[in-house]
């Protein structure tokens, strides 16, 4: 079933698990994903960024949105990091139930201003805004010196944002960073600035990038009003791992013979973060 982003987050919310979003970019692992969490039983979102979108071509939503609506749970169709007012109405031409509008990397002001005309948008068509302040880094982090780029949140400029914008849920900094780690960083969830900003602000908040934290800093977080959680990079290394493995036999040449167990590593990677995210089951909460 198809749905707005929003209503997936705010049931999350009250009762405090979160909802996994992988990014997607190609078939197999859109179909692996959506099995995967039917026979969870858990909501879930598929995010597609600007790139994924011009990597896979506008054809491929249509399929997406096919697939989304005949799922057994719930499914929200979102563009993840939206950077100019433009993907945004790409998102809405295409169908899609749910933005991510990024400007953090913009002054306060412009990206309040961004940010509240794609709510204005948005809200017009149901559907839901994901707004940034804080930085979570650049898109991937490289080395030590870009993860120490973090700005974290701070409570009462979250709370002005919300305010200002009308954005239905929130992306913080509060110690993570895109992609995966470099060799040596022991990265650190601020769990005391998280419960700051959840009581300035009291919506869902979005985890991006957590790929190299402990599961049990995740979990906690989501005991913290973390509603949310970007997952790219472990669904992506589990995958081309177990791809490279497959193709290290030069007879195979088949895609059906290839993708499978490709799909099958990547689908226990998807079953293990569903499990920290608390949302095993958790799509009974919608019926
Ligand atoms: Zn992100």
């Amino acid at each position: 079933m198809l749905v707005n982003g929003s209503r997936l987050l705010q049931v999350a919310y009250e009762k405090s698990f979160a909802v996994p979003a992988f990014n997607i970019s190609d078939w197999s692992m859109l179909k692996g994903i959506v099995a995967e969490c039917e026979s969870l039983d858990c909501p879930v979102i598929l995010g597609i960024h600007p790139r994924e979108l011009e990597h896979v071509g506008w054809a491929f939503i249509d399929s997406t949105l096919a697939l989304a609506r005949a799922a057994r749970v719930p499914v929200a169709v979102h563009l993840d990091h939206g950077e100019l007012y433009s993907d945004v109405l790409d998102a809405i031409r295409l169908g899609y139930t749910s933005v991510m509008i990024d400007g953090s990397l913009l002054e306060a002001e412009a990206n309040v201003d961004l940010t509240r005309k794609v709510v204005e948008a948005a809200h017009a068509l149901d559907m839901s805004v994901e707004g940034e302040i804080g930085t979570i880094g650049p898109r991937d982090v490289q080395d030590a010196a870009e993860a120490e780029q973090i700005v974290y949140t701070r409570p009462e400029e979250a709370a002005r944002f919300v305010a200002q914008t009308g954005v239905d849920s929130l992306a913080v900094a509060i110690g993570t960073c895109h992609g995966v780690y470099p060799a040596g960083m022991v990265p650190k969830l601020k769990i005391d600035l998280l419960e700051q900003i959840r009581q300035a602000v009291d919506l869902p908040l979005v985890l991006h990038g957590g790929s190299g934290n402990p599961d049990s800093e995740v979990a906690l977080s989501v005991k913290h009003g973390i509603a949310k959680v970007n997952i790219s990079s472990d669904i992506k290394v589990a995958y081309f791992d177990k791809l490279r493995e497959v193709l290290t036999d030069p007879k195979l040449r088949e895609p059906h013979d290839i993708h499978p167990p490709a799909v099958e590593a990547m689908m226990a990677c998807v079953r293990h973060k569903v499990e920290v995210l608390g949302a095993t089951g958790s799509a009974r909460h919608y019926r």
